[in-house]
């Protein structure tokens, strides 16, 4: 009698083509699109997927998304979803593959394009997995969901296409699965169950005061000073009034006043960046901001409350303890010593939007992509924070002997979670406890206002 098959050893075995991959990743990240306008990243998506016959393609599912469909016999239904928009980053690597794109972006401004978050690396991995799955339908049964995902550094991809009906396109997932790629010794693997990225909360903010001339401040409501005193005042929320040793992050990321040297402006915008692990401290800290903003505008002497926008809001990304402890003996099986606990991540994802819309557990670890010398060299000069690129700079690279490793981790991923029974979560009295349509419109609006 044979032992029965691990995802490490069914993935060990596989006899899949995977030859075309690194071509596809070297295209893809030449030829990065804004988020949004991947128009040309979804057609090539596409074409890869007529590799696939098996597999039931949908596209233009909130805009470019693309879902591939396997249904391979009675078992489980595994989602893995895959980002593959890029930034307005000028890339500054040395590699032949290098991205020389630009776009246009939503203001109608040229801007160079850049794969600085590595969304080429995680599209090429969940093909290359389509085709280990794709390679061993005898080793496993059950449904598995390939998910191609736009604009998620914009945090709205994820939520068109849960309004654009994904529901009734895909069937229920029992459980969702992700993977970013991070700065990190190359090949090591990070998982860990709780909370392990940040919601995150954007806020525009207009501050109306009284434009004069630049040499009558007398007659205005100076919005300059007014935005000065709030951008200092704001940095108290967080050394004052939240608690030490509770991680929350207020940045003021753009001020923007006036346009002319003679002419006080009448009102300025800041634009803030806020990030939280903890809901309820989300819930302070955004109170915290009206109440300072509200309270320095009346002490100004302004006749205008400040006008709050929020424009982009996401949850927190918070691992289930029963993916983690599905997928992490797999991991260390296939891994073994880079298979490492995930530290949690400041960054923030649309990803959890996909498995909060169906109620079920999910599961995003990250995979470290800096070549491994480099990593050594800046660690020994204690130099890995300025040394090390991290997602977003213009020297972010992965190594390409991560690619078969990230492939092999969604595989691995899907496979541990198509060899158990997940609970039905489906029962109408469970599913009264998830979002509703309605709740995900009103996100969908705070997130994309005027689009
Ligand atoms: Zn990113
Ligand atoms: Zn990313």
């Amino acid at each position: 009698m044979t032992p029965p098959s691990t995802p490490s050893t069914i993935v060990a075995n596989a006899a899949a083509d995977l030859s075309w991959q690194e071509d596809l990743y070297k295209y893809l990240h030449a030829h990065p699109e804004l988020s949004g306008a991947e128009e040309q990243t979804a057609q090539r998506i596409e074409e890869e997927l007529r590799r696939f016959p098996d597999w039931a393609v949908t596209t233009g599912i909130g805009g470019y998304g693309i879902t591939a469909v396997l249904r391979n016999g009675d078992g489980p239904t595994v989602l893995m979803r895959a980002d593959f928009d890029g930034l307005p980053v000028a890339e500054a690597t040395e590699v032949d593959y290098g991205s020389k794109h630009s776009q246009l972006n939503a203001e109608g401004q040229r801007v160079p394009t850049m794969h600085a978050c590595g969304h080429d690396h995680h599209t090429s991995s969940l093909l290359g997995a389509m085709a280990i799955l794709d390679a061993t339908r005898q080793d496993w049964s059950g449904t598995v969901i390939a998910l191609f995902q736009p604009a998620e550094e914009a945090a709205v991809g994820a939520h068109r296409m849960v309004s654009d009906g994904l529901d009734q396109i895909i069937p229920r997932p029992d459980v969702c699965l992700a993977q970013h790629v991070v700065a990190g010794p190359a090949g090591e693997i990070y998982t860990a169950p709780g909370p392990v990225m940040t919601s995150s909360t954007t806020i525009e903010i207009t501050l109306y005061g009284r434009g004069a001339h630049a040499s009558m401040p007398h007659r205005s409501v100076d919005p300059v000073v007014l935005a000065a005193s709030t951008v200092m005042r704001l940095q108290t929320i967080v050394s004052r009034e939240v608690p030490p040793g509770q991680f929350a992050v207020v940045t003021v990321a753009s001020v923007e006043a006036g346009k002319a040297n003679n002419v006080i402006p009448d009102s300025a915008k800041i634009s803030l960046s806020c990030r939280f692990y903890d809901e309820d401290l989300r819930k302070r800290v955004v109170a915290a901001i009206k109440r300072i903003v509200r309270a320095e505008a009346q002490a100004a002497g302004a006749d205008r409350e400040p006008s709050f926008k929020f424009v982009g809001m996401l949850g927190a990304t918070d691992n289930a303890a029963e993916a983690f402890e599905t997928v992490r003996p797999a991991f260390d099986e296939r891994f073994s010593k880079n298979s490492l606990d995930m530290e949690p991540w400041t960054a923030s994802e649309d990803f959890s939007v996909i498995p909060k819309h169906f109620g079920v557990p999910y599961l995003l670890w990250t995979v470290g992509i800096t070549p491994r010398r480099q990593w050594q060299r800046a660690e020994e000069a204690g130099r890995l924070d300025i040394d090390i690129p991290t997602n977003h700079n213009p020297g972010f690279l992965p190594d390409l002997g991560t690619l078969p490793v990230a492939t092999e981790a969604a595989a691995v991923a899907i496979l541990a979670c198509l060899q158990r029974s997940w609970p039905d979560t489906s029962s109408p009295e469970e599913l009264r406890q998830q979002p509703t349509q309605k709740e995900i419109a009103a996100a969908q609006i705070e997130t994309a206002p005027g689009d």
